[in-house]
């Protein structure tokens, strides 16, 4: 992907995450990688989303050098180049303060299998790394190590971070993973949730492969 089209994309993006209220503010950030030029597209820090354009995005390489750009990029530079590196199918990086994902992420709780849509972070749990400090390289550490081979991490007491093979897809997962969130949360808050068996949740992973419209089919 070239860089303009990048930066278009995380401004529309961007805008949404305010629209949709995943993001409150300046709250989380937005990324897509391009490994063939070996440069990330990220928002910049503390700006609002409404008021971004595509001349504020910041165009680095992964090892902290900005290439193009004259805004400061998110302060959470380090947690979206440590995953491109930790996931090399991974292009775009979402970071949301959503506020269910949010809510468990301060009760240190999972997200659970309480509705089969979690299968699209591509595991049955989406856990919670341990606080760290935002704009850090632990925080980075720590929200990459709990999120192992999966594609989303709560970060304790702090949001939710998805990773997708493009912005579209990352977007749509940290939308899915708020609205089984706010579930399990409501669950929570009147009894205790069922949550779907290891057998339950396999069958829905394998449904998904075949759900919708298949690319040779539309
Ligand atoms: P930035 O505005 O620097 O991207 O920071 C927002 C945020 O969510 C920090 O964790
Ligand atoms: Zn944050």
């Amino acid at each position: 992907m070239d860089m303009g089209q990048a930066r278009e994309l995380l401004v529309e993006y961007g805008r949404r995450m305010s629209a949709d209220r995943l993001s409150i503010g300046t709250s989380g950030n937005l990324s897509v990688y391009d490994p063939d030029s070996g440069r990330m597209a990220i928002t910049p820090s503390g700006l609002d989303y409404v008021s971004t354009t595509p001349e504020d995005i910041v165009v680095t390489d992964l090892d902290a050098h900005v290439v193009e750009g004259t805004r400061k990029p998110s302060s959470e530079w380090a947690l979206h180049t440590l995953f491109y590196r930790s996931h090399p199918e991974a292009r775009a990086v979402v970071h949301t303060h959503s506020m269910y994902c949010t809510t468990l992420a301060v009760l240190g709780t999972p997200l659970r299998a309480v509705h089969y849509a979690i299968a699209a972070a591509g595991t049955a749990e989406v856990p919670c790394a341990p606080y760290r400090l935002f704009g850090t390289e632990e925080l980075a550490k720590e929200a990459v190590r709990a999120c192992g081979k999966g594609r989303a991490v709560l970060l304790g007491n702090h949001g939710l971070v998805t990773w997708g093979e493009d912005l579209a897809g990352a977007y749509k997962l940290a939308c899915d993973l708020e609205f089984v969130a706010e579930l399990q949360w409501r669950a929570m808050a009147v009894g205790a949730p069922r949550v779907l068996t290891e057998a339950e949740m396999d069958a829905a992973m394998l449904r998904f492969r075949t759900y919708g419209q298949q690319k040779d089919e539309a």
